[in-house]
């Protein structure tokens, strides 16, 4: 995340106290007698006039399997795709020519014989459409437009108060949404959709609610229905953590790792779960809230009603405060004079200033006790640290390894490598858009014909 973010968050005056957990029970189980299935919302907005037609993809039970090994190779043939699905060549030409006139797909010469005929060489189309991922903090919106293999193509940021300024938070979102079309230079009927990204859980059963508690000046606020009415495509909306993991799953360094953790650590403090090679939402879509892990029960009053979360100890606001309660012990540090800002704070680190090193040393203490329990829980292969504060890489990371290490005894369970985001700050919208992108893969009537919208 950007520094000019760090400050803006910080500026933001923390929601009101909710003293009652009950409440965010409540929310968590709204919707359970009702709401909308997400993906039926999404189905059915994207049939408004104007969207070029649904791709006649008949529901081939191999069709998903045979498109994913296509973008997967790049280019394949229709041959090597028979010998490694072990589909029948006529069943495996039957599903090419069905994707073929999607646009998704493009013949683009022929290969090496193996004896018989040269095979035509299928390639997946990166460019055939778009899709628009958008990240929503809690100080800022960024909307990134990607092709089908996560390379952004479109990219815009603005500070926004987004906690409390709903309808604001929704317009701008909107328009950075037009703006990174606009750059892209094609039609929106030629975007897969729009992933969102949001600083709070989200319930599967109303994906479009965020949670009151977190963010109460959003109660009966739609986070994707204007982007629905303005643009005509699904929206799919999930939490930012689990969109950051996702994304280092699909483009950074979690690739190839099918157990791995990202974590969050900005305004507030988040985690999200790859097991198995998925995001791991929970029965209600809640899993992750690892910023509500009671660290110390005598602690400070966190606005979930609880007291000493993870989120009280290593949020920004709390490091901040910590920074400042400690000042007077250290006369000559340069956060010890002037505005102490989040951003300040880890330049100084950077600098190696020692109150902005204690600071820092005890948030990685706390942070590495979630660690060890999250290794002991779920023993994942990779931690990867995002959110502002990694952007101070081995600074943070050496005190958090070696907190890890006195907390975890097995060793196959402190052999989980701990690194800082390869995406970076960009790497919310960018799951976000690999949200979208990862549905159309399983559900590949999701792709609209592209060739329609050229
Ligand atoms: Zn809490």
């Amino acid at each position: 995340m950007p520094l000019l973010c760090l400050i803006a968050e910080q500026s933001i005056p923390p929601p009101p106290p909710v003293p009652a957990y009950t409440r965010w029970r409540a929310w968590g189980q709204a919707g359970r007698d009702g709401g909308l299935d997400p993906t039926t919302m999404a189905r059915t907005s994207s049939t408004r006039a104007g969207r070029p037609t649904p791709a006649p993809l008949t529901p081939s039970p191999s069709l998903p399997g045979v498109l994913r090994l296509i973008w997967q190779e790049r280019q394949i043939s229709r041959a090597d795709i028979a010998r490694r699905t072990g589909l029948s060549r006529s069943t495996v030409s039957e599903i090419v020519s069905v994707l073929l006139p999607t646009g998704l797909l493009a013949e683009v010469g022929v290969g090496v014989s193996s004896g018989g005929r040269r095979p035509i060489v299928l390639q997946f189309q990166d460019d055939a459409l778009g899709v628009l991922g958008i990240d929503m903090g809690a100080g800022h919106i960024s909307a990134a437009l990607t092709n089908l293999r996560g390379v952004v193509v479109a990219w815009e940021h603005r500070s926004h108060p987004v906690r409390s300024d709903p309808a604001g938070a929704v317009a701008l979102m909107t328009e950075l949404a037009a703006r990174c079309v606009r750059q892209w230079g094609h039609k929106a009927e030629r975007l897969l959709g729009i992933g969102v990204a949001v600083p709070s859980p989200v319930d599967l059963a109303r994906p479009d609610e965020l949670c009151d508690v977190i963010l109460p000046a959003w109660r009966g606020v739609s986070v994707g229905a204007a982007l629905r009415k303005r643009f005509g495509v699904p929206v799919l909306i999930d939490n930012d953590a689990n969109l950051a993991a996702l994304a280092e799953r699909w483009w950074g360094l979690g690739q190839g790792v099918d157990d791995a953790a990202y974590i969050k650590v900005a305004t507030g403090v988040g985690s999200g779960h790859i097991i198995g090679g998925r995001i791991h939402r929970g029965a209600r879509g809640l899993a992750g809230e690892i910023g509500h892990l009671a660290i110390d029960p005598r602690g400070a009053a966190c606005v979930c009603g609880l007291r000493g979360c993870l989120t009280t100890l290593v949020g920004a606001q709390a490091l901040v405060a910590r920074a400042q309660a400690l000042s007077p012990a250290y006369p000559t540090s340069p956060l010890s004079r002037g505005d102490l800002t989040i951003g300040a704070l880890e330049d100084a680190a950077l600098a190696g200033d020692a109150l902005a090193l204690r600071v820092v040393d005890e948030a990685a203490d706390h942070l590495g006790i979630a660690i060890a329990n999250l290794l002991n829980l779920l023993n994942p292969a990779l931690v990867i640290i995002g959110g502002g504060l990694a952007r101070l890489g081995e600074t943070l990371l050496a005190p958090l390894r070696r907190a890890v290490d006195r907390r975890t005894l097995i060793t196959s369970v402190r052999s989980a490598t701990i690194v800082t985001s390869s995406l970076g700050a960009r790497a919310v919208a960018i799951g976000a858009a690999t949200l979208m992108l990862e549905r159309a893969f399983d559900e590949p009537t999701r792709f609209p014909t592209a060739a329609a919208g050229r």
